[in-house]
């Protein structure tokens, strides 16, 4: 397929009747600013997908206009919108309440009269998004505008492309007639972005058997874009696990006209400053291990020859400071990470606070447990005017998912298929996604997040700005259409 002819952007009009006051998209967006690779992939199982990423290119614009900032969510208006769709493919879904205006969304294709849980397949996204700093955009962050290229709007990435991307993938199937092998589920889920009342782990406990699958696709990867060309395919089969810990400095309040020593803000300031100069040691997982086995070959010489020294007696340790130096989502593989990230002192200038805190944000690689971690930072700050306290809500460490399964395979060889021999490479993602839970419920979850992108597109995730490459929307549609296809279409 060419990726620089660029076609016309079909509206639903539905889509339109139910946003009389959107702007109506322009008929032929411009060629991205991005480089886009000319790629011959192989055909796909799935047909040709050309018309239906037009059509998902509709649905993401649809949903980008539904606000669905968390907090509140407000995901029921999504989740309607999203049913509205399903019930014209003639496929049922079926709302799961969590809490006042907050619901998932699920829907079935079934292969058997008794369904078969072990080998299901579910597509998760989440349909909420993080806030907006409105004055920060170029754009109306809810407009869903289209220049250069780019569909703007907030959760144009994260993760309402996989949510329209996993519903064409789940509509092309229904539309081929296929026969299925096992079941394929979609499930739209809220409250990804706050972890709350609305959240996965909620969704679990309250309705389980509407979804329960073997195998599970989510955002959590990525399709790396560089020098115009797909590098590779990082499948995520791991994550770290987020835990907030507040740092306590504690001293005697009084007047600042006459300054002590034990001031509590001079106390804590000096213990941020030692922990944000801390560095954890190097840990290698199974699927740390497999994901730089795997980079070596892909990258230059020199780079490749310090990823081969990783875990080596005589050059590990430089080797790894190279690669932590080299790429800060590598060091973030490779270790605990700690980001110091709010701060709270004082009520008036000329008072003496008797409480001074900060906000560390740990990201522990799963195996690693926060009492270790706290016990060197215990040593490191050594003041005993400071103490740690756990926040609740810590994530939860799971399983890795197994690079051994068939799907892990399927998902290998589409990624080949479709980005002209483009290896996948597992891999821990140091942000947290729904797939923990699932992978703690035995699922085995990958994250494809199939669009390709460059760094820079990536890091405009949760970002001002945030904005999706069509062509690359286009291609991740086909690529995710040919996944599900593959694994679960019988030929
Ligand atoms: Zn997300």
């Amino acid at each position: 397929m060419n990726w620089n002819r660029r076609m016309h952007i079909l509206v639903p009009a539905t889509a339109l009747a139910l946003f009389p006051l959107a702007t109506a998209l322009p008929l032929a967006s411009q060629v991205p600013s991005t480089a886009m690779p000319t790629v011959e992939s192989t055909r796909s199982p799935a047909g040709d997908t050309t018309a239906l990423a037009k059509e998902a290119e509709g649905w993401l614009a649809d949903l980008i206009r539904i606000d669905t900032s968390n907090p509140p969510g407000n995901e029921q208006a999504a989740a309607k919108y999203v049913a509205g769709i399903l019930t014209k493919e003639g496929i049922n879904s079926e709302f799961l309440d969590l809490a006042p205006g907050r619901s998932a969304l699920v829907a079935r294709l079934r292969s058997a009269a008794m369904p078969d849980p072990s080998r299901a397949l579910l597509l998760v996204a989440h349909m909420d998004v993080v806030g907006v700093d409105k004055s920060k955009w170029t754009v109306d962050p809810f407009a869903a505008t289209i220049k250069d290229g780019y569909m703007y709007g907030r959760g144009s990435i994260d993760d309402k492309g996989m949510l329209a991307a996993n519903l064409a993938a789940f509509i092309a199937l229904k539309r081929s007639n296929a026969r299925v092998n096992r079941d394929i589920i979609f499930l739209a889920t809220a409250d990804e972005e706050q972890g709350g009342e609305a959240s996965i782990r909620i969704l679990i406990a309250k309705y389980w058997d509407k979804f329960a699958a073997g195998f599970a696709l989510n955002e959590g990867g990525r399709v790396i874009l560089k020098n115009g060309k797909v590098e590779y395919v990082a499948v995520q089969a791991s994550e770290k696990v987020p835990v907030d810990v507040a740092v306590i400095a504690r001293g005697p309040s009084g007047h600042a006209s006459v300054p002590t020593k034990d001031n509590a803000v001079v106390h804590l300031a000096a213990a941020v400053e030692k922990i944000g100069g801390y560095t954890a040691p190097v840990r290698f997982t199974t699927i740390v291990r497999r994901y730089f086995e795997q980079l070596a070959p892909l990258e230059d010489d020199e780079l490749a020859k310090w990823i081969r020294s990783l875990d080596t007696p005589d050059r590990g340790e430089h080797a790894q400071h190279v690669i932590s130096d080299t790429n800060p989502l590598w060091n973030s593989m490779l270790r605990d990470t700690i980001a110091p990230t709010m701060l709270s002192a004082g009520v008036r200038a000329n008072v003496i606070p008797s409480e001074a805190r900060a906000m560390l944000n740990v990201r522990l690689l799963p195996g690693d447990t926060i009492d270790v971690l706290l016990a060197d930072l215990t040593k490191l700050v050594n003041d005993p005017t400071i103490r740690f306290e756990v926040q609740p809500d810590a994530g939860l460490a799971a399983p890795p998912s197994s690079l051994e399964s068939d799907f892990y395979a399927t998902i290998t060889k589409a990624a080949s298929q479709e980005f002209s021999g483009a290896p996948a490479l597992p891999f821990l993602s140091a942000g947290a996604t729904d797939s923990a839970q699932l992978r703690l419920h035995n699922v085995q979850a990958y994250g494809v997040s199939p669009f390709p992108m460059t760094d820079e597109d990536s890091r405009r995730m949760h970002a001002d700005d945030e904005r999706m490459p069509l062509a690359s929307f286009d291609k991740g549609v086909d690529f995710l259409a040919r996944i599900v296809t593959e694994f679960a279409a019988t030929r």
